[in-house]
């Protein structure tokens, strides 16, 4: 009889089984569960103002509390399940975190896009954090001259040199208080390296000409997102961004910045224990980036040896510097010379010394050249006779240095 009557009951509208209406409860989570979930990632990017792709699905993996506290009757103030959601939804947030290229990440104003995120002019390179957390922006020589390095003079030279300068994260975050941001996980800098100056084939004599580039391996996420490259510059054109730098550098140059991105991207030490992780990411992103300087200075050394002294391995031992205004001085005009690729003058003294004066009639430097090459580069046309009016007008100047 039982039987007949559940068999009748079903005949008509199909009720739900409690298997069914399960189903329909659990459907109905999982879409709160998912909403919930998304919700926590958008509020961790709200956070940290860095954004990203979201992924399809997430792995999770909960604990469940069989014996329900609040079932009890002591409710907890915050669910068991949001902290473990909360959790996941932050470490996704961080893993898929995406800065947008070109621009540094400014504490003060905790934005990317307020005015302190990029140079201001080309010749800027990123010069590490102030105290508040805003980047801070610097002439490349200005940079290299508060680091005391001697370089400083192959910027300064008629036809400058292109260098290169690889610092760590912890440099650059040297003065940057905790409370904005020095250690945050929101746009580490692990290193830079930065570039200069670069012309984009235009006459690399001309400061007009020139820019810098801020190669940073940076890492997002709070240390969970991939290491990658950030690209900093303005070209003076205005234009910004590696596409330009693209459409105006060797191609050389670029691969070699790619290169190094992917490198970059490659490292990876979670299988390490974890108390190593940290010292052997630095380690092996300053190898990226010091391989990638010594890529550039390379191939820009290639590219202007024949308009520098690569005679400089022939120097005496004992420069010839103290006597290069006397011998100037003393020089008669078949002595003094014109070098047209560095704009400079070149004066022959006794026993092969050669000095180099600028214009302004400020000596830049003095080398002993062995007779065949002196002998070369005043036949061959490097060196050339100046015109009078131009010599007359040096000579007045390095009397002018004698009255000082
Ligand atoms: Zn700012």
């Amino acid at each position: 009889m039982p039987r007949k009557d559940s068999s009748a009951s079903s005949a008509g509208e199909p009720r739900p089984t409690g298997k069914d209406e399960t189903r329909k409860r659990l459907l109905e989570i999982e879409q709160e569960f998912a909403e919930i979930f998304y919700e926590f990632i958008s509020l961790r990017r709200a956070a940290t103002g860095v954004d990203g792709k979201t992924p399809e699905s997430a792995p999770l993996t909960l604990k469940l509390h069989l014996d329900n506290p609040a079932l009890a009757g002591n409710a907890a103030p915050a669910s068991f399940l949001e902290t473990q959601l909360r959790r996941k939804a932050e470490e996704i947030a961080d893993r898929s975190a995406v800065f947008p290229t070109g621009k540094v990440y400014c504490y003060w104003c905790r934005s990317f896009d307020c005015s302190h995120g990029q140079p201001e002019t080309p010749r800027q390179a990123f010069s590490g954090y102030s105290p508040t957390g805003q980047p801070e922006w610097n002439e490349l020589t200005s940079i290299l001259l508060d680091r005391k390095d001697p370089r400083i003079d192959l910027l300064h030279r008629s036809n400058p040199a292109t260098l290169t300068l690889v610092q760590s994260g912890y440099e650059l975050a040297h003065d940057q208080l905790t409370t904005y941001g020095k250690r945050s996980g929101i746009y580490q800098i692990l290193a830079q390296a930065t570039v200069g100056y670069l012309s984009g084939g235009k006459d690399s004599r001309k400061p007009e000409h020139h820019y810098a580039l801020s190669l940073q391996a940076v890492q997002a996420g709070g240390g969970r997102g991939p290491v990658s490259l950030n690209i900093l510059g303005r070209l003076p054109d205005g234009r910004t961004g590696f596409e330009s730098v693209e459409e105006s550098e060797s191609p050389r140059l670029l691969d070699a910045i790619r290169k190094a991105g992917r490198h970059l991207g490659d490292i990876e030490v979670s299988s390490l224990p974890r108390r190593r992780r940290g010292r052997e990411k630095q380690r092996r992103v300053m190898d990226v980036l010091r391989r990638l300087s010594r890529n550039i200075e390379r191939i820009y050394r290639q590219r202007s040896r024949r308009t520098r002294h690569s005679e400089v391995r022939h120097r005496n031992k004992a420069r010839p510097t103290s006597t290069a205004l006397a011998d100037a001085l003393a020089a008669k005009e078949q002595s003094i010379y014109r070098d047209v690729e560095e704009n400079t003058w070149v004066i022959l003294g006794p026993r092969n010394r050669v000095h180099i004066f600028n214009d302004a009639g400020l000596h830049i430097t003095s080398l002993s050249y062995p007779p065949e090459t002196i002998r070369h580069r005043t036949t061959r046309g490097k060196w050339l006779r100046a015109k009078p009016d131009a010599l007359e007008e040096f000579r007045r100047r390095l009397q002018d240095k004698t009255r000082k």
